[in-house]
């Protein structure tokens, strides 16, 4: 069977762009609409974990990503009031399990980019901008999307429609599904400097510091020119404003509560997010999938929210071209439902709710357990592998037959 219309996806994120790069490397007719008008760089997503490397190498990415990125192989965790490092972990340790045993720190929007260069080389893909999703209707052998674009409102058709139209997913409200969970009180701060926090403070590229009080993480980046920038994130204090909480006054008294410094610190950019643990009660209806923030959201500790909404693009664009080909029955559609929801509640959500808990455990007895489990846990290289295995999401992928198995 070929498609009678092409494959129609909202949102030109992230998740929106590599699912249209795995459908249109299997030859499949794409359209990507994306609501603004160019792709958004502001700080989010850095680390990309062992088992979506395995997947961008899939998609001829994974070269780019990392000259375009760092290459992280350990993470840190630390006890922030004593300044003490409690364990480290190795992603070397994954060796035989992964051609790829370590994390790349690539923003984002070099992705998004990167995905969207190699689609406007091909003829069957097309990346539309300033298209805004606005409505879906479903019938039996089509799916209509109605778009705000400056040259007024068009309904577009497609054999089938993917929404990666991020969090607030318009594609999620029109087909009328909840997104269920919860938003946290707090919101999250990101800092960027140029400030080397390994030189000046013995920080590795990625840590992240217990506190009662005020928990932390720390990344390094490339940052555009690849001469590398330094991302803490800490939580907000419930119902201080925006000023009161990105001033340069706040951000130097924060800073500098975390690592003292004689001089100010460059700040390169400030950013407040809302924070959620929420997942949508279907990943799918009818011809319509849901795919990244439209499908799930959670907290960044651990940065396992893009890396899952990559794997449902890989994953929905392998069975939706196995579909097409007739390699596979229309039935097995309910196969992204029925895996990619249950694994995002069980290695996303848990695992990130664990993270948060574990780095703003207020009980001295707890904290002193959850650093021993650590100590524990990087000690001994059979419990580090099982760590790792987990964090890193290769379990995830690695645990049932590939979606596109034949029954
Ligand atoms: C501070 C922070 C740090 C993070 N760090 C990590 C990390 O290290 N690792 C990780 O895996 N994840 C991380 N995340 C999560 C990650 O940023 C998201 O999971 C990721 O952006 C999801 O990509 P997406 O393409 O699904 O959605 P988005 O990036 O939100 O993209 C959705 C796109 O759809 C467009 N759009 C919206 N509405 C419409 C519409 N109606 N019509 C058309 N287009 C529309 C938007 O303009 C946008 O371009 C982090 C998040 C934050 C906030």
């Amino acid at each position: 069977m070929t498609l009678k219309h092409p494959i129609l996806i909202a949102g030109g994120g992230p998740v929106g762009v590599i699912t249209a790069l795995a459908l249109a490397r299997q030859g499949l007719e794409v359209r990507v609409y994306e609501a603004m008008d160019a792709v958004n760089e502001s700080p989010r997503a850095s680390t990309t974990h062992p088992a979506t490397l395995e997947m961008l190498a899939g998609l001829d990415l994974l070269d780019e990503v990392v000259k375009r990125g760092l290459v992280a192989r350990t993470f840190q965790f630390w006890d922030r009031p004593t300044g003490r490092m409690v364990a480290e972990f190795d992603h070397e340790i994954l060796k035989d399990d992964t051609p790829y045993p370590f994390v790349v720190q690539c923003e984002q929007h070099k992705i998004a980019k990167m995905a969207i260069a190699r689609l406007s080389a091909m003829p069957n893909a097309q990346v539309t901008f300033s298209a805004k999703a606005e409505d879906v209707k479903q019938f039996d052998d089509r799916v209509e999307l109605t778009l705000e674009t400056p040259q007024g409102r068009q309904t577009v058709t497609g054999s089938y429609l993917v929404g990666a139209d991020g969090g607030r997913s318009t594609v999620r409200k029109a087909l009328g599904i909840d997104f269920e969970g919860y938003t946290f009180p707090e919101r999250f701060l990101v800092l960027t400097t140029p400030v080397d926090f390994n030189s000046e403070f013995g920080a590795g590229f990625r840590s992240y510091f217990s506190d009662p009080d005020e928990w932390a993480n720390l990344f390094k980046v490339a940052g555009e020119d690849g001469s590398g920038l330094w991302r803490s994130v800490f939580p907000a204090v419930p119902g201080d404003t925006d000023e009161q909480v990105l001033s340069d006054e706040a951000v130097q008294r924060r800073l500098n509560k975390f690592f003292p410094k004689a001089d100010p610190y460059t700040v390169t950019h400030r950013n407040i997010y809302n924070v959620h643990q929420r997942v949508a009660a279907k990943f799918r209806e009818g011809r319509v999938f849901l795919a990244g923030d439209s499908a799930h959201v959670n907290n960044p500790i651990g940065g396992l929210g893009l890396n899952c909404g990559i794997h449902d693009a890989v994953e929905l664009a392998a069975l939706l071209g196995a579909v097409a080909k007739g390699d596979l029955p229309e039935t097995t559609l309910a196969r992204y439902d029925e895996r990619r929801r249950p694994i995002n509640i069980e290695y996303v959500q848990q695992q990130t709710i664990a993270n948060k808990k574990r780095l703003e455990e207020k009980d001295n007895a707890a904290r002193e357990a959850n650093f021993d489990f650590l100590r524990k846990t990087a000690a001994d290289p059979k419990a580090h592998r099982a760590f790792l295995m987990r964090t890193s999401l290769l379990e995830s992928v690695r645990k049932q037959a590939p979606i596109t198995a034949k029954v």
